[in-house]
């Protein structure tokens, strides 16, 4: 196989790297529920947790209807150590009555918060008993999704982490594809057309529709990153035996380019059937960028860290849309999913990881960039001082993957640029 595994400890990026500890603001884990519990369909979220976690979810999920949603929190009040028995049976209690409630749910996630009540439970043990007395009903795991110890898309990274071990064995001798990391129905089903033509076949997606999508892995798994915040999954299927495809991100028209190109290579696939299958795709993903790049060209934009994606949607804006970039911060970062996007990014650009938030919204103050991207919680603070945001959970909510999307990748950003231009217009008549 031509594939790569990346190593750590060695960056690939010539331009100015920073470190800051400080304040952060960002949304814990638990904010990843939403999105994952719209993407497996028959799996449950239950927060072990507090009011606060319960506002958070509810608020955050607020923008989407339900039927029925897929998640809840189980508060657990006020209790010291001798009252944690009790806490076990409240949750024992609570997901009895819920498996029996809902028979459609295949898949059930403890989610640990960060409530001192829920740190001294310990859920991994609690999920492997109650595993064994829902045995046949339905999948058990817990995961991490704390604001201590998670950012808000690394709780999909604990989320998946936390199946690998059930993932069955490929046997030897098979070769399958795993594409690691959320994207929506319809990415995924314009994903498999063109694996298809490219005559790859035997791809999961990893999280799949179906909690019952478990893809097999071995020595005969090549893994592919479709978001940048799984890394600890992938080093844990790396772990089992799979090799991973370096590559940048499906993002835009040639990021989506190097994205199928890497794994075609990867599966020796014959260049010219490669670029047949790729270029009615690409020159159309091409032109809906370019539609939007009047709009964005020489603007200046600056990302300050939230989602993981800053590096990958930099990147796409620099190189198809003719952005300046002021910053990047990331809230930490992975050389191991990033090492394909880093030699793309010119070599000026200031990267900061991890975040103290005073100086770096002074940075964003003093520079005055056209845009910034960044948490919900700071875009009302920069809006009110009369500077332009885009909210970086929004790129995690939304379909931006692959060729198609491309076009609504480059609006995302254009959007509030030509608020902006319509404000001053309004403002000048
Ligand atoms: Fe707040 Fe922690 Fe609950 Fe997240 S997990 S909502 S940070 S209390």
């Amino acid at each position: 196989m031509s594939a790569v595994i990346a190593s750590s400890g060695e960056s690939h990026h010539a331009g100015p790297q920073v470190q800051e500890r400080g304040q952060r603001a960002v949304f814990c884990g638990l904010t990843s529920i939403i999105w994952l519990h719209r993407r497996i369909q028959d799996a449950f979220f239950l927060v072990v947790g507090s009011r606060t976690c319960a506002h958070l979810i509810q608020s955050a999920a607020g923008v989407m209807i339900f039927a029925e949603p897929r998640f809840a929190t189980a508060i657990l009040g006020e209790r010291d150590l001798a009252g944690m028995a009790d806490c076990h049976e409240e949750l024992d209690r609570v997901v009895s009555e819920l498996i029996a409630r809902r028979s459609g749910i295949n898949r059930l996630f403890l989610v640990g918060s960060c409530p001192s009540e829920v740190i001294k439970l310990d859920l991994e043990t609690a999920a492997a008993k109650l595993q064994a007395k829902h045995e046949n009903k339905v999948r058990i795991s817990s995961f991490s999704g704390s604001g201590i110890e998670t950012t808000f898309t690394q709780g999909e990274d604990q989320c998946l982490k936390s199946t690998v071990a059930e993932l069955p064995t490929l046997e030897a001798g098979k070769e399958n594809l795993i594409v690691l990391g959320t994207v929506s129905d319809i990415v995924e089903d314009q994903f498999r057309r063109l694996f298809d033509e490219l005559g790859i076949t035997d791809v999961h997606f990893y999280p799949g529709r179906k909690a019952g999508d478990m893809p097999p892995i071995g020595p005969g798994t090549r893994l592919i990153a479709a978001q940048p915040f799984v890394g600890e999954t992938a080093r844990a299927l790396i772990a089992r035996g799979a090799v991973l495809i370096e590559a940048p991100f499906p993002l835009g028209a040639e990021g989506s380019k190097s994205w199928f190109e890497a794994i075609a290579e990867a599966y020796s696939r014959p260049d010219d059937l490669v670029q047949h299958v790729l270029e009615l795709p690409y020159q159309r993903a091409k032109r809906a960028v370019s539609s939007h790049r009047s709009k964005l060209e020489g603007k200046r934009i600056h990302f300050l860290p939230d989602s993981q994606l800053e590096i990958p949607m930099a990147r796409f804006l620099s190189e198809e849309c003719g952005l300046a970039i002021n910053e990047i911060g990331t809230p930490f970062h992975d050389q191991l999913v990033m090492r394909g996007e880093l030699s793309r990014l010119a070599p000026e650009v200031t990267h900061v990881e991890g975040q103290d938030l005073d100086p770096a919204l002074e940075r964003v103050r003093e520079s005055r960039p056209d845009l910034t991207v960044c948490g919900m919680g700071i875009a009302n603070a920069l809006e009110s001082e009369g500077l332009r945001t885009k909210w970086s959970i929004e790129l995690v909510f939304s379909p931006v993957q692959g060729f198609d999307q491309a076009g609504d990748l480059a609006s995302l950003f254009a959007k509030p640029l030509v608020r902006e231009s319509i404000l001053e217009v309004g403002s000048w008549s």
